[in-house]
């Protein structure tokens, strides 16, 4: 039995007030009056009540039929990251650099002076050798990447078979920084993120420039 005096079924709406724009009386209207316009009973004056659902563009997410975050609001990065080179490894980077630049001036001064042609090949070729090094370094660490969106967390590993792994930012259980006392100095760490939806699941990035930053980011996504 309902409470006295209610009809059953009959949902009772709640009621809008505004105090209207023209004779500033109060004017109710139930409350899916919001954004509609609203004659004020008093005056007569069209008054447009505040509010409504306003209009909003499809979210990306929906389309593979993960559900929005709060808000409904479309997705969009917030932040990119890529692991660094130097400030990662500055004395490899420093080491490798200035091994490639010295056996390849003391190959090229070698073979010009003509002292020892041997020599000289053997340098150029651990100048070739160190080029390569750098080479992979760099393709590796071109096809990882870390994305945020104002929704989840992406991250991409492998130039040519990408694997993606992703975290919604409202089942992130953990955001975790390690950095060594060098890597502190330098601004860079590795950044680890659990979730909590998936047990187990986990996006780690090493040497990313700026890790604080990135913790930050997704925390102002989570506390929303
Ligand atoms: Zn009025």
């Amino acid at each position: 039995m309902g409470a006295m005096g209610e009809c059953p079924g009959v949902r009772y709406a709640a009621m809008l007030t505004k105090k209207c724009d023209n004779c500033d009386r109060l004017i109710q209207a139930p409350d899916d009056a919001a954004g509609k316009k609203v004659k004020c009973p008093h005056c007569g004056d069209i008054n447009l009540f505040p509010g409504g659902e306003p209009a909003r563009a499809a979210d990306p997410v929906e389309k593979v039929g993960t559900k929005p975050a709060k808000g409904g609001e479309p997705e969009r990065s917030v932040l990119k990251v890529r692991p660094t080179m130097f400030r990662a490894r500055p004395v490899t980077f420093l080491g490798l650099g200035t091994g490639l630049l010295a056996s390849a001036a003391g190959g090229v001064y070698l073979l010009t002076s003509t002292k020892s042609e041997a020599l000289g090949w053997a340098c150029l070729g651990l100048a070739g050798v160190l080029v390569g090094v750098f080479g992979v370094w760099r393709i590796k660490n071109l096809g990882n990447s870390l994305e945020v969106t104002n929704k989840r967390t992406i991250e991409r590993v492998g130039l040519f078979s990408r694997f993606t792994s992703e975290i919604m930012h409202d089942d992130v259980r953990n955001v975790q920084i390690t950095q060594s006392f060098i890597q502190r100095v330098m601004g860079v760490g590795q950044i680890g993120i659990s979730s909590a939806a998936q047990d187990g699941l986990e996006i780690s990035v090493k040497d990313v420039r700026n890790p604080d930053r990135i913790r930050e980011t997704i925390d102002r996504y989570r506390s929303m």
